[in-house]
């Protein structure tokens, strides 16, 4: 076996590899390296810097789980913001729910959605509805200056360093609360609290002091970082698990690949060695 990519784990001092059959797409944007490989295992990968953003076979573990939770809590999701996600797949998923009849999707990189449509078009496509405003430019300043109202903010980043890192400050998630109406929701990526324990005990602190509501939720995502993936789920008024919408998810028809009933109230349920993280960081 030739293991010709592997994304670098510095924190753990380990790599996860694999092998590639052709490189689909490699450019430098002005704010980070775009890669997208064709692979025997995962079918294409979306590599951003070096980091793994995505894989043909188990994005829907991760699209799905940033964008149901939220949308079967919230009573009523009409308009929401996406900051990141230019591949698509979290504005895919948002569609899917009737209700949804606008969707601005805030990415630095407008190169990250270009790539995406030309080789991953059935997770990008979603960018080319037209409930979904496009635009190109810095999530932490478009929070800052926007004078919209959102039910429902998704942040869909890249990973707190380089251009994401403002993603993850206290400023950013003070705006992100203000966009938001007064029963409104915010769900972010919050890495993972096996390998990354710093990054998700800050999104806590940070989080719980703005939010009257603050909780996490897990994900298996096998190729991210450890597999164990977690979404921060920070909420003017809803309760994650009590407030599910149980006749709006039955009556939907809806069918998933990893979220359904019983997994939404699990994945609030968390390991005690990552509430006591959470806990001691209060
Ligand atoms: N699923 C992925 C993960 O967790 O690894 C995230 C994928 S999505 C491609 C991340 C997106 O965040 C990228 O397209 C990147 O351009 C965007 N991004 C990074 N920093 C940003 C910023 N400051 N404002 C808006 N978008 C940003």
């Amino acid at each position: 076996m030739n293991i010709n990519f592997s994304e670098r784990y510095p924190e753990m001092k380990a790599a996860f590899g694999f092998e590639v059959d052709q490189i689909l797409f490699s450019e430098q944007s002005p704010f980070q390296k775009i890669e997208i490989l064709q692979t025997p295992g995962f079918g294409k990968v979306l590599i951003i810097d070096g980091c793994i953003m995505l894989t043909e076979r188990d994005e829907f573990v991760y699209h799905e789980m940033i964008a149901h939770p939220p949308l079967f809590v919230h009573p009523h999701p009409e308009k929401i913001l996406i900051i990141g996600g230019g591949d698509g797949g979290t504005a895919r998923e948002c569609l899917r729910h009737p209700s949804v009849a606008q969707i601005d999707l805030v990415d630095i990189d407008e190169l990250v959605s270009q790539a995406c449509l030309a080789h991953l078009p059935a997770i990008a496509g979603a960018l080319l509805s037209e409930k979904v405003r496009c635009r190109f430019e810095d999530g932490v300043a478009y929070v800052k200056n926007c004078p919209e109202r959102y039910d429902l903010i998704i942040i869909d980043s890249t990973d707190p360093i380089s251009v994401g890192e403002g993603l993850f400050s206290r400023e950013f998630y003070q705006n992100c609360h203000r966009l938001l109406r007064e029963d409104g929701i915010l769900v972010n990526q919050s890495e993972s609290p096996s390998w990354l324990p710093k990054i998700v005990k800050g999104v806590h602190s940070k989080l719980s002091a703005i939010f009257p509501r603050m909780h996490f939720y897990q994900a298996h995502i096998p190729t991210y970082p450890s597999g164990h993936w977690v979404f921060g789920f920070a909420s003017k008024r809803y309760h994650p698990v009590e407030d599910f919408q149980q006749d709006r998810y039955r009556s939907s028809g809806m069918k998933f690949r990893y979220y359904n009933q019983a997994l939404h109230a699990g994945a609030f349920a968390i390991p005690t060695f990552f509430q006591e993280l959470i806990d001691d960081a209060r």
